[in-house]
C-alpha cells in the first residue's frame, strides 16, 4: 500500500499510463516539472524518463527518500544530487526489451529494403513510370552492437537467424559467443550495420563521431535506439549528407521532440518519433514495474530494480 499524499507524480504520462498508475494508486501531480515545487510531506517521486527531473525541483523537497523512473534509461535523472542525498532510484529494465528489439529490427529491415520509401514510391504512382531502385542485403553482413547489455543481449539472439556475423563493443566482454571490440572505431570500421544499444552517460556522450561514422564506411549503415546524446548529430548529418556513411535509422534525437530539421531533408534515413517501448503492453509493463518500486519502498522491502549509484 503506497500512503495517501506521499508520492509526487511529476510531469505528465500518456492517459493509458497515467490509468495505470490511478488504478494502483493516486498520486499528487506536479505537471510542470519547473514549477515551485507544492507543499506536502512527499517521500517519493515518480517521473517518466522522457522528462528530465530538475535537481532544483527535488532540493525544494528535504521529505524526498526516493525517485521512481518509468523507463530504462535515467539519463532524466539528477543521479549525482540524488546519490549525495542518499535518495534511492530505480527504473524498469528488461521489461520494454521485447518492444525495443522489435522495433531495432524492424528499423534495420526498413532501412536496408527502403520500405517507407518504396511505399511512398507505390503511392505516388511512380511505379508504372520507373522500376524502384535497388537495396542491400542484410545476409552475409556483419553487424555491430554498441552495448551488449539485456537490450543488446535480446537484439542479438533475434539477429541469429538472419545468418549475419555479430559483434560488439563496450566497456568490457561479456559471455556471449560474439566478436568483441573493445574499440568503438574497430567495431565500426568491421560492421556493415551498427546499433547503438548503450546508455547515455558522460562516457557515451557524442562517442559516435566523425571518426566512428569514417570508420563505419560508405556502404554501412547507422541505427540508434539508445539515445541522441550519443551521437554528435553535426557529424552524422555531414556523413549522410556527403554519403560517407550509406543512411541511418533514428529513433532517438538530441532534441526531443524537435530533432534538427535537417535530418528531414535526407533520402538515407528512417525516422521514428522515440518509440522504442511505444506498445501498449510494454507501457503497461513499465508502469507497472515503476508502481512496484514505489510499493517496495513504502514496505521496506528490497526494490525490485534499483538503480546502480
Ligand atoms: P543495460 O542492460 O544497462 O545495457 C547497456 C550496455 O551498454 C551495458 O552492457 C554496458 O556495459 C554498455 N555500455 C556502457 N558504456 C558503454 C560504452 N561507453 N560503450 C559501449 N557500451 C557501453 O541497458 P539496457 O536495458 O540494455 O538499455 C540500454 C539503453 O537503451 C538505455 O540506457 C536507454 O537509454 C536505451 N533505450 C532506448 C529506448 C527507446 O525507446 N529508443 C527504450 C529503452 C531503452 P557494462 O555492462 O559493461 O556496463
Amino acid at each position: 500500500m503506497i500512503p495517501v499524499n506521499s508520492v509526487l507524480q511529476v510531469g505528465h504520462f500518456p492517459e493509458l499510463m497515467q490509468a495505470e498508475i490511478n488504478r494502483r494508486f493516486t498520486p499528487i501531480y506536479h505537471l510542470d516539472p519547473h514549477a515551485p515545487a507544492p507543499a506536502g510531506q512527499f517521500e517519493a517521486i515518480l517521473v517518466r524518463s522522457n522528462t528530465k527531473l530538475p535537481e532544483a525541483l527535488v532540493k525544494q523537497i528535504p521529505s524526498i527518500l526516493m525517485v521512481a523512473t518509468c523507463g530504462v534509461g535515467y539519463d532524466n535523472l539528477p543521479l549525482a544530487y540524488l546519490k549525495e542525498r542518499g535518495i534511492k532510484a530505480t527504473n524498469t529494465p528488461g521489461v520494454l526489451n521485447d518492444a525495443v528489439c522489435e522495433l531495432a529490427i524492424g528499423m534495420m529491415l526498413g532501412l536496408l529494403r527502403r520500405i517507407p520509401e518504396s511505399e511512398a514510391f507505390v503511392k505516388s504512382g511512380a511505379w508504372s513510370k520507373t522500376p524502384f531502385k535497388l537495396a542491400t542485403t542484410l545476409a552475409g553482413k556483419t553487424v555491430g552492437i554498441v552495448g551488449m547489455g539485456r537490450i543488446g543481449q535480446d537484439l542479438a539472439k533475434r539477429l541469429e537467424p538472419f545468418k549475419v556475423e555479430i559483434a560488439y563493443s563496450g566497456p568490457s566482454p561479456k559471455q556471449v559467443p560474439y566478436t568483441y571490440y573493445r574499440d568503438l572505431k574497430d567495431l565500426a570500421r568491421n560492421s556493415n550495420v551498427l546499433f547503438l544499444a548503450c546508455p547515455a552517460n558522460s562516457d557515451t556522450d557524442n562517442m559516435v563521431n566523425a571518426e566512428v561514422l569514417n570508420a563505419l564506411g560508405p556502404s554501412a549503415f547507422l541505427i540508434n535506439i539508445a539515445r541522441g546524446s550519443v551521437v554528435d548529430e553535426e557529424a552524422l548529418l555531414y556523413a549522410l549528407q556527403h554519403k560517407k556513411i550509406a543512411g541511418a535509422a533514428l529513433d532517438v534525437f538530441k532534441n526531443e521532440p524537435n530533432p534538427n530539421p535537417a535530418f528531414l531533408r535526407l533520402d538515407n534515413v528512417l525516422l521514428t518519433p522515440h518509440i522504442g517501448s511505444a506498445t501498449t503492453e510494454t507501457r503497461i509493463a513499465m508502469t507497472n514495474l515503476a508502481v512496484d518500486n514505489l510499493e517496495a519502498f513504502f514496505a521496506q522491502q528490497p526494490l525490485p530494480s534499483e538503480v546502480p549509484n
